[in-house]
This record gives structure tokens, C-alpha cells and sequence, in this order.
């Protein structure tokens, strides 16, 4: 009999535990919407399944953190013919939004600077369990609703990255890495890059949580070009929120009804 306990024991002992230290007596749920969002996105059709974004199931917990019915991708854009550097686990309406930036966005904005498309995106993550850095309020990327955006490789081989490209001397990279950035956020409702502070030095941070009034928050290319560049002029001025604005008041939504400070953003 104690064979058969000891594991339900240390289960519970351990769901005790990590319930009360971390997230209160029966834990957090999810908030409603994101549920919605997943269903909405799937019953659209707007990601179908294959080869390279596979249904995984259910990812419940720790805590809030996970998604009711994510995938796990290996390559995005039409045709699935932008490979990630690594595979990693997106919701739905994360793959769709993506795939619309890259195709929207990305790829006119490489055929205008290189003259050749991006064949590969290298990324630092979608899914992690944890606070936004330095805060009790979550992150996007707790519930697979974000994905930090680092690189990306061209038809000829090379990769443009955040990190060196953003304030390169080749204006060509600094300035499509700005537009990518700048023109982000008609997909996402968070874009956060090298301008929004010292945590997004090496890569755009892309997310769609629901910020209150239906705010976004654009702070992907907003920072000037370095001289001689120029930005891609096709593409709309997006900046919403400059960072140096001290009456923002915008907010994360926090799953316990909390909403984050604007500059919990930076971190
Ligand atoms: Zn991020």
C-alpha cells in the first residue's frame, strides 16, 4: 500500500506547496479570453495543422501558465517556407499574427533593402513560465502568446540580427530591422525593440496580450535611423507610444485582475 500512496503523496504535498507559495490556494486560472482567442483562430482556419505546426495538446500549469490547445512549430509564412531556428511551442492566434507580419511585412521590407526574401527567422523563445522580469505580473510568453524575435537569414545566407544589425553601419539593416519592427504592430498588440529599453537589445519582443481600452503598444522602431539611413517609406508611421511619454498610462493584463505598470514593459 505505501508503493501505491507515496507517489499520490508526494503529488499532493508538492501541488500544496507549489500552490501556496507561488500562485495562492487552488492557483490561478487562465483568463477567459485567451481560450476564446485560441478557439476563434482555430475555428477561422486560420492555422492549419501539417508537418511543421503540429497540435500538441493541452499545456496546463504550473499555475496560469500554458495554453488550451497550442503547436508546436518548426517553420512559418505561407507554405511554411520560413524555418525557425529552433522548434517551439505557439498558440494559435501567435502563429497567425506571425505569419501575417512575416508576409505583410518581412518579406516586402527584404525584397526593398537586400532584394532577396528571408528564407529562416532565428528566435530566443515563445514559451516560458514566469513573470514579466523584475515584476509579479506575468508574461505573454506564460501562456505562448509571445515570441522574442532575434534574426533573420536571407536567400543569399546571411542573417540580419537585432543585436549588431539594429545600429549597424549598413543603414540597409538598421533600417529593416526598424521597418519589421515599426510596422509590427497592425499584427501584434506588443512590439518591443532595441528602443524600448535595455531588455529588447537583441531582439523584438512580439505579443498579443489585451492591454485595457484596446491600447497597443508600439515601440518596435521608433528609435532614429542612423545617419544616412532612411526608412521604408511604403509602409505607415506606427508609432503609438514613444517611451519618452510620461502621461502613458497603459497596462498589462494580469490574470488575478492586477494590471502591470506601462514600464514593467521594459523588462
Ligand atoms: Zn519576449
Amino acid at each position: 500500500m505505501k508503493r501505491i500512496l507515496y507517489p499520490a503523496f508526494v503529488f499532493g504535498l508538492s501541488a500544496v506547496l507549489g500552490g501556496c507559495s507561488l500562485f495562492g490556494w487552488g492557483g490561478p486560472k487562465r483568463a477567459a479570453w485567451r481560450s476564446q482567442a485560441e478557439n476563434q483562430c482555430l475555428a477561422a482556419g486560420e492555422v492549419r495543422p501539417s508537418d511543421d505546426v503540429r497540435p500538441i495538446g493541452e499545456v496546463d500549469g504550473p499555475g496560469a501558465c500554458g495554453a488550451d490547445r497550442p503547436f508546436k512549430v518548426t517553420a512559418l509564412g505561407r507554405d511554411r517556407r520560413i524555418p525557425l531556428n529552433e522548434r517551439t511551442a505557439m498558440n494559435c492566434p501567435l502563429v497567425a499574427a506571425t505569419d501575417n507580419w512575416l508576409e505583410r511585412v518581412v518579406q516586402p521590407a527584404a525584397e526593398a533593402f537586400f532584394g532577396q526574401p528571408v528564407v529562416g527567422v532565428e528566435h530566443m523563445g515563445t514559451y516560458s513560465c514566469r513573470s514579466i522580469a523584475g515584476s509579479r505580473y506575468m508574461s505573454e510568453h506564460a501562456y505562448m502568446n509571445a515570441i522574442d524575435v532575434s534574426g533573420f537569414k536571407l536567400a543569399d545566407g546571411r542573417t540580419v540580427r537585432v543585436k549588431g544589425g539594429w545600429r549597424s553601419a549598413d543603414a540597409s539593416e538598421a533600417n529593416f530591422l526598424r521597418t519589421v519592427g515599426g510596422q509590427a504592430c497592425d499584427d501584434f498588440t506588443t512590439v518591443l525593440g532595441p528602443a524600448s529599453g535595455a531588455a529588447h537589445q537583441d531582439h523584438l519582443h512580439l505579443d498579443l496580450a489585451r492591454h485595457s481600452k484596446g491600447r497597443r503598444v508600439c515601440r518596435g522602431g521608433d528609435e532614429p535611423v542612423p545617419d544616412g539611413g532612411r526608412l521604408f517609406s511604403f509602409f505607415k508611421d506606427d508609432t503609438v507610444f514613444p517611451a519618452d511619454r510620461a502621461d502613458v498610462t497603459g497596462s498589462l493584463p494580469g490574470e488575478d485582475g492586477l494590471e502591470a505598470p506601462m514600464n514593467l514593459l521594459d523588462k
